[in-house]
């Protein structure tokens, strides 16, 4: 008779939290639990908004790759030293915990239902004549390449508190993907906040912390958001969280203090950049400790991580991009070839065990 397999509860089912569940799900007993019925590829987001049938691909029920595990469809609420409580009722016990929870999000839990969003939001993009893009990281960055790419008519601003454009890689960087948004008629404004009460979108006037006034037909807020981590602290992990939210890990990617507790992706306080990535790179470690400790290995033998240094691709529209790699940056088609095109979906997809 075949031997037991262990518990494995994973609570998150984005990039790492997916991945993981993925890569076990015929060594371990798994089970997924994500509020939402799908996976969402993050880095086609900004794409799917200006050309909705792109999230077709980006978007995969759970179903379609953990063929082999148990998927609740419910928010984890609690955890014990044996157990995850969830908002429908239930009690899930454990041998192994992980918890992928990243940044919170409130998206629909309906596939079909984010795919209307993004048509919305492309019909919002559409019919304006200006857009205000708020927040100049990553993603208001990629949006207003993406928009000034395939509508080149509109007057999109960006307004970006910070002193620079994508704060979170080199001043190079910043820089050229300031000159390039420049180069399209992006006007960029910095060391500036936006107030979004409900005057200034009836009106469609918004107004700067300095007292500028732009007009804008709509308005996208592509701010930071908070980590996932509000429902663990009343649990025993709270002792693990920092100041931030963020779980401690040692370099086995296991929460520290806990044996049998892991956590991945952006919800860890792991020192590198918040990147999908990586939090692809912390499931792959933690999947191949996980088989080693289920076949009986010892624990001091786990595989371990380190943090990845600074790299970044930025896509600029369809064809261009900005790249940082630790010795080199670099703008132009290149780095337009290596993910503007179709910005990852096909080999991540590939990644999930799913046809390109
Ligand atoms: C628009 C955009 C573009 C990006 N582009 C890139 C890029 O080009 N390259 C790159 O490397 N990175 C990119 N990133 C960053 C990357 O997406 C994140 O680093 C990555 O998503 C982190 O993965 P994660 O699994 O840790 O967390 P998340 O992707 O945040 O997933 C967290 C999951 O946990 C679930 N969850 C939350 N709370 C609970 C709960 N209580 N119970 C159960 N489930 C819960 C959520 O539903 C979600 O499924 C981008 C991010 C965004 C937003």
């Amino acid at each position: 008779m075949e031997a037991e397999k262990k518990k494995v509860v994973i609570v998150g089912g984005g990039i790492a939290g997916g991945l993981l569940a993925k890569s076990i799900q015929f060594n371990c007993d798994v089970t997924l639990i994500d509020p939402k019925e799908y996976f969402e590829i993050p880095w086609a987001e900004l794409r799917n908004k200006v050309e909705p049938s792109f999230a077709e691909r980006a978007i995969v029920y759970h179903k379609d790759y953990l063929t082999n595990g148990t998927i609740i469809t419910s928010r984890a609420i609690d955890v014990t030293e044996t157990t995850v409580l969830t908002a429908d009722g239930r009690q899930i016990s454990y041998d192994y915990l992980v918890i992928a929870t990243g940044h919170n999000e409130a998206v629909p839990f309906m596939r079909e239902e984010r795919l209307a969003q993004y048509k919305a939001d492309y019909e919002k993009i559409k019919s304006a004549k200006s857009i205000l893009i708020v927040g100049g990281g990553g993603v208001g960055v990629e949006l207003a390449g993406e928009i000034a790419t395939d509508f080149p008519e509109k007057k999109v601003t960006l307004v970006h508190r910070g002193t620079r454009l994508l704060e979170f890689i080199g001043a190079k960087a910043s820089k050229k993907a300031h000159d390039w948004l420049k180069s399209k008629k992006v006007e960029v404004l910095l060391e500036q906040s936006v107030s979004l009460d409900a005057a200034s979108e009836a009106e469609k006037v918004y107004e700067t912390s300095t007292g500028e006034k732009i007009s804008a037909d709509c308005h996208f807020l592509c701010v930071g958001k908070p980590f996932g981590s509000s429902w663990l602290q009343e649990t025993i992990l709270k002792e693990s969280l920092d100041n931030r939210g963020r779980l401690a890990v040692d370099e086995y990617m296991r929460v520290k203090g806990w044996k049998n507790i892991f956590a991945i992706g952006d919800i860890t306080d792991v020192k590198e950049v918040k990147q999908g990535f990586y939090a692809q790179k912390h499931a792959q470690v933690v999947a191949k400790s996980l088989k080693w400790l289920v076949k009986g290995g010892n624990e001091t033998k786990m595989s371990t991580y380190k943090a990845g240094s600074p790299i970044a691709i930025v896509s600029l529209g369809r064809k261009e991009g900005v790249a940082q790699f630790p010795m080199l940056t670099f703008s132009g088609w290149l780095p337009g070839k290596i993910k503007s095109k179709d910005l990852f979906v096909g080999s991540t997809r590939k990644q999930m065990g799913l046809p390109s």
